[in-house]
């Protein structure tokens, strides 16, 4: 057994028990149809197959939608948002194209030096250009976000580096898209140092970070979004209980993992 099915062995149990929850599941994807082995790269027919059940539950809204929702009093409904990180050429050649067939918003955090810089992704995965990216805005369903500008992960640099970062990174999507990104994901979604977090709530109107819980309304700091991540592996009953809002004992075994996996890694 991998560490990844002994985590999903452990938690399934108790978690199918828990009913799904009222709130906002925000859901990240990385990459689809990018024909790479990675665990965060769904075949296309996968993925296609959980928007056609998103789309015919009906729950999907925007980021700016749901976090409207998170600051209006509980009204007991379900929203689902869809994210994706990095910036990767397949998600304008195949995500965007799948998500505008069936009228679905959906937003980018962009590492924009690969993208400005045409430098791969981890896995050879090659960047999107700022054409594509104006094309997916053109559809009137994509919101392109900051991921940083080089990946660096946030809780371990001196303050001017993560200003200067972030600054970039801003500066960029405004300069080649027209718009100041508004919102934020952490890179490999570990939080920042204090400074870094101040760096970023003074940008940003909200950030995100992973974590396989529903947001509730009145009760989320939308600098601290949780965000349920998607893998290839789930296989289609578990991404329904992950988009419904259940797997919260995965998400909390899989951050844990994270942790440790990442605690003397720079980027
Ligand atoms: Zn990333």
């Amino acid at each position: 057994m991998t560490r990844a099915s002994i985590v999903k062995w452990l938690s399934t149990g108790v978690d199918r028990v828990l009913p799904a929850r009222p709130g906002v599941t925000v859901l990240i994807y990385h990459r689809v149809g990018g024909g790479s082995r990675s665990q965060v790269d769904l075949p296309l027919a996968d993925f296609e197959r959980q928007l056609d059940h998103l789309a015919q539950v009906g729950d999907v809204v925007s980021l700016d939608a749901a976090l409207s929702r998170l600051a209006a009093p509980d009204d007991g409904q379900r929203s689902v948002v869809l994210t994706f990180d990095d910036g990767t050429a397949d998600f304008t050649d195949h995500a965007v194209p799948a998500l505008v067939a069936r009228g679905l918003p959906a937003t980018l955090y962009a590492a924009t030096k690969f993208i400005d810089e045409d430098r791969a992704f981890p896995w050879d995965a090659p960047p999107t250009s700022w054409a594509a990216l104006r094309d997916a805005i053109d559809t009137g369903l994509i919101t392109v976000g900051s991921h940083t500008h080089s990946h660096w992960l946030m809780d371990r640099l001196d303050p001017m580096t993560v200003d200067a970062d972030l600054d970039r990174s801003i500066e960029l999507i405004e300069h080649h898209l027209g718009r100041r990104p508004q919102h934020f994901a952490y890179p490999k979604a570990l939080p920042g140092s204090v400074q870094a977090e101040i760096a970023v709530r003074r940008r940003f109107a909200s950030a995100a970070l992973a974590r396989s819980r529903v947001n509730r309304p009145g009760r989320t700091d939308v600098h601290r979004l949780w965000r349920t991540p998607i893998q290839r592996s789930d296989g289609f009953e578990f991404f329904q209980a992950k988009a419904s809002g259940g797997l919260r004992l995965e998400g909390e075994l899989r951050s844990a993992v994270s942790r440790l996996r990442y605690r003397g890694a720079s980027r």
